[in-house]
């Protein structure tokens, strides 16, 4: 996809803070932390949303999934608890059209979110 932003971090065409990278994922920090740790998990594989996975991905989300767990164990925010997001359209406030996942931590994450 030519136009979007994360394919653009993906193949390094724009600078972003890598902190992982493997061959279906990079984690990056985001440019507008809401947390004082705020990462985002990016599938290489350009998927709008989660409504747009297929059987096919099932892998990949599991890797997300452990890859966040294993960043929040590194950076010692695991016992304190941590939170992963993803926003799908509109009301859930998606801004950015290529699947990613939020790890939210250090801080009292409130419950329901705003
Ligand atoms: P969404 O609202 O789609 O769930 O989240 C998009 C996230 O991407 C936001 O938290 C926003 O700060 C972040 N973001 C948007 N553009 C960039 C960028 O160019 N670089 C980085 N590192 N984060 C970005
Ligand atoms: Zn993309």
């Amino acid at each position: 996809m030519d136009s979007c932003i994360f394919c653009k971090i993906v193949d390094g065409t724009i600078p972003a803070k890598k902190v992982y990278e493997d061959e279906d994922m990079v984690a990056i920090e985001d440019i507008n932390p809401v947390a004082p740790h705020h990462l985002l998990l990016i599938p290489k594989k350009h998927v709008v949303n989660a409504l747009d996975l297929t059987p096919e991905d099932d892998r990949l989300v599991g890797r997300v999934f452990r890859v966040a767990a294993e960043i929040a164990r590194q950076r010692g925010v695991d016992e304190r608890g941590f939170r992963i997001v993803q926003n799908s359209n509109a009301d859930a406030g998606q801004s950015v059209f290529h699947i990613h996942f939020h790890l939210l931590a250090g801080r009292h994450l409130g419950w329901p979110p705003g």
